[in-house]
């Protein structure tokens, strides 16, 4: 089993000005940081199975496995036990995210067999801080709950976890695409000028990479959990979890330094920020959200902020947000439209322009006194 990465959906391809290290957190043994962008050696494998439950854009996995069919083929088994010596390679290839909807949709517990694990390892921390995640959010709205064994377990036989058929995996896609959250996304753009060539010209990338950049996909993870979340039942009372607790989902707000520069909902590579034909306002949507930081690392003002608590509403019911309203008007000089924030209704680069001709025009002014002052004393 080896490990693969889809460059094309790392945040960190997307921008240098991404701060994302949920792989290099969960195997720093393996994963490094070089040149902006996460880099491990050629014949890394399942000792850093970890990365892939961890980041948040689906970009690593390893080769013969997929979480995805995991799931279906898991809940369509008669076992309700995940262990590295049965159907895993690792348990630290489930995401929180993974964990909370298996738990949901599974009519018996599962257990989940820590027995292969040192305690004492980082391994050991990561699996069990996420089962301890999932527990904490299963337990704001339902009464399932994941259990851990640490004992060593007797596993007799694969029975139930059996090769699907072909028919079978083609339904479980078109069941995935059929949950492609349409609902909650309004206002879905595509990015294309979204990163700026420059940049991407600076990590060397191909053009088929640069083009699946600019593609917005939400990952099969999130799709998972949102179809789960509809067959669990809306809860009565719906809590506020601390944001600190939740590590795959956020809500956001803006606040009034904001400058509409674009770059956040443009580059968001889920579609979570999004705005109208105009550029006029930033729309959110928290379901659409992995919490990859991006928008909060490309943001020069730090205008977009977390929103301290998470409320677990909005996975019952997603709304889409208005996090800021701009007022756009037509430059008078340039005809352009911009973000205007009072006074003259002059665009910033039709001003800077105008500030640039009159420093230019004073300064041939000095120097043609100078030069007169010069003829006069000679
Ligand atoms: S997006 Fe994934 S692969 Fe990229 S830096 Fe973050 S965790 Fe690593
Ligand atoms: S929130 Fe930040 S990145 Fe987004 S448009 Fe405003 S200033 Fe730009
Ligand atoms: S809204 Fe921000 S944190 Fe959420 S997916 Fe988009 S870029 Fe990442």
């Amino acid at each position: 089993m080896k490990l693969h990465l889809t460059l094309s959906s790392c945040v960190r391809a997307t921008s240098k000005f991404s701060k994302c290290t949920k792989c290099v957190d969960a195997c720093p043994e393996f994963i490094q940081i070089l040149d902006n962008l996460p880099t491990f050696a050629n014949n890394t494998g399942v000792e850093a199975a970890a990365c892939v439950g961890a980041c948040p854009t689906e970009s690593f996995s390893l080769s013969g496995f997929s979480t995805t069919e995991f799931f279906f083929t898991f809940l369509e088994s008669k076992i309700r036990l995940i262990s590295p010596k049965l159907n895993v390679p690792c348990l630290s290839v489930l995401s929180v995210e993974h964990l909370v909807s298996l738990a949901l949709v599974s009519e018996e517990t599962i257990t989940l067999d820590m027995s292969a694990y040192d305690s004492e390892s980082i391994l050991y921390e990561q699996i069990d801080a996420r089962i301890e995640e999932a527990n904490f959010i299963l337990f704001s709205f339902s009464d399932k709950q994941l259990e851990t064994n640490m004992q060593k377990i007797e596993h007799k036989t694969e029975e139930g976890v059996s090769k699907q058929d072909e028919e079978e995996v083609s339904s479980r896609r078109s069941f995935l695409g059929s949950a492609s959250l349409k609902g909650v996304v309004k206002h879905k753009l595509t990015f294309d000028e979204a990163i700026e060539a420059e940049e991407l010209k600076a990590f060397q990338l191909d053009r088929a990479t640069i083009a699946k950049i600019r593609e917005k996909n939400i990952p099969d993870k999130r799709k998972i959990l949102f179809t789960a979340l509809k067959r669990a039942g809306v809860p009565e009372v719906f809590e506020v979890l601390p944001e600190e607790e939740v590590s795959f989902i956020s809500q956001k707000f803006v606040d009034d330094s904001c400058t509409n520069c674009q770059i956040c909902y443009r580059i968001c590579p889920t579609g979570a920020l999004s705005t109208d034909g105009k550029f006029s306002l930033i729309h959110f949507d928290a379901m659409l959200c992995v919490k990859c930081r991006l928008c909060h690392d490309v943001c020069e003002p730090d205008a977009i902020q977390m929103q301290p608590g998470f409320e677990i509403k909005e996975l019952f019911e997603p709304t889409q947000r208005v996090l800021a309203k701009f007022d756009i008007k037509r430059c008078n000089e340039c005809g352009n439209n911009f973000t205007y924030k009072g006074g003259e209704q002059t665009c910033p680069r039709c001003l800077i322009e105008e500030e640039e001709a009159i420093f230019l025009h004073q300064n041939a002014l000095k120097m043609k006194a100078l030069l007169e002052d010069k003829k006069e004393d000679t």
